[in-house]
């Protein structure tokens, strides 16, 4: 699988996939299969959705054949599944509108401004894209972009400044103890609401070292105020609650929160699509929705008896690259072909000249 460049320009292919889940992932290997060309889209930084996000290192144990792993290694073993197929990855950015072209096209909008053109689009969003918490402070948001840095930031970007990483969990403590190496800010000041961290023995002595080595400062307290510069454009400080009376002033150039991810269906209910309870409805033998050439699988899903389990997702897949398919070569004949026997898909799969395994 290859990570695309972030190209502006428009981009043309058989199937849009949105979402790099493990649904996503195991779509785009299905659509290879039945030769249809596809790329996938997804709001995270790195493939594997739920599995990576939620419980990268916990064991799954009910995926066929696999008696146990764990979500990371998952989401990895996909990948390399679908490694032949060379299959373009946007990643870090959210499909944020769905429109149909007078040719019955879809057009999709990255929040990234990529625009994709596709007769076939599959939403694999599962419990929807996955988008940083934000911090509640009123008129935070006004220095989004500028000072305030919710998505991964270049340390260069961020050369001689006062930075102050929020949060406690192995998100922060890695983005603290990076600037911190980097050498590149004036000072990286750690903050969060308590004394405890939810990180790996090794990420907490990092931090220790890193502090009793004067290269990092933890301060405790909740953020609660703001300071900006006289005319407005500059945020200052920030106010925190170190006790229920008193407050202090933090001083800073650049705030990078890391309050951990939330998921949030965000565009797609607005996509005209039929829904029941935040879920779309699909025909379970073609995962079809009701808007023609737009499938929905995995998590996102809805029909009578939908179990949300990875197996489900993967058997959803299957069916809806068929249905996907037929959809998009109406004239050709459609045949069951099996990885182990077919010479096409020993092609495809590029272990044509391989033994036989016997
Ligand atoms: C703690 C936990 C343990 C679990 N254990 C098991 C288990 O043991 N066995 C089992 O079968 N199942 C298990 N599950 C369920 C399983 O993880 C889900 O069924 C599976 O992840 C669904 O996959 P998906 O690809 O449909 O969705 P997801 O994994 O949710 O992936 C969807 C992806 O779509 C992206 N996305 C959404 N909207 C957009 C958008 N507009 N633009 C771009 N990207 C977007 C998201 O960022 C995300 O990466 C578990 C779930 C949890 C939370």
């Amino acid at each position: 699988m290859s990570i695309a460049p972030d190209s502006q320009k428009l981009l043309e292919t058989d199937a849009v996939i949105i979402g790099a889940g493990p649904v996503g992932l195991f779509q785009a290997f299905q659509l290879g299969l039945q030769e249809v060309s596809c790329q996938i889209v997804d709001a995270l930084p790195h493939a594997g959705g739920q599995c990576v996000e939620l419980y990268a290192d916990k064991p799954i144990y009910d995926v066929p054949g696999i008696p146990v792993c764990s979500g990371r290694e998952l989401a990895e073993r996909l990948q390399q599944q679908l490694a032949p197929f060379r299959t373009p990855l946007h990643l870090g950015q959210q499909v944020e509108s769905l429109a149909q072209l007078g040719d019955g096209r879809w057009r999709l909008q990255t929040s990234s401004g990529q625009v994709l053109l596709a007769r076939a689009v599959i939403i694999a969003a599962g419990v929807g894209a996955f988008v940083p918490r934000r911090v509640a402070i009123g008129g935070l948001s006004a220095f989004e972009g500028s000072q305030v840095h919710y998505y991964q930031v270049e340390a260069a970007k961020l050369e001689g400044q006062r930075v102050v990483v929020q949060g406690g969990d192995e998100a922060a403590l890695e983005t603290a103890l990076q600037l911190t190496g980097s050498g590149a800010c004036a000072s990286v000041t750690l903050l969060h609401r308590n004394s405890k961290f939810k990180a790996t023995p090794a990420l907490e002595q990092a931090l220790q070292q890193a502090v009793a080595q004067g290269k990092l400062t933890l301060r405790t307290g909740q953020p609660v105020g703001l300071q900006q510069s006289a005319d407005g454009q500059r945020l200052t400080a920030l106010e925190l609650a170190v006790d229920d009376e008193h407050t202090e002033t933090l001083a800073l150039d650049a705030l990078l929160p890391r309050l951990g991810l939330s998921p949030k269906l965000g565009p797609i209910a607005d996509w005209g699509l039929a829904m029941e309870r935040k879920l779309l409805t699909v025909d379970p033998a073609t995962l079809a929705t009701d808007l023609t050439g737009v499938h929905a699988v995995g998590d996102i899903c809805h029909y009578p008896g939908k179990r949300k389990l990875l197996l489900c997702g993967f058997h959803e897949a299957t069916m809806a690259a068929f249905a996907i398919s037929a959809y998009l070569r109406p004239e050709q004949r459609q045949l069951l072909q099996y990885t182990t026997t077919s010479p096409r898909l020993h092609e495809l799969l590029g272990v044509a000249g391989n033994l036989a395994r016997t």
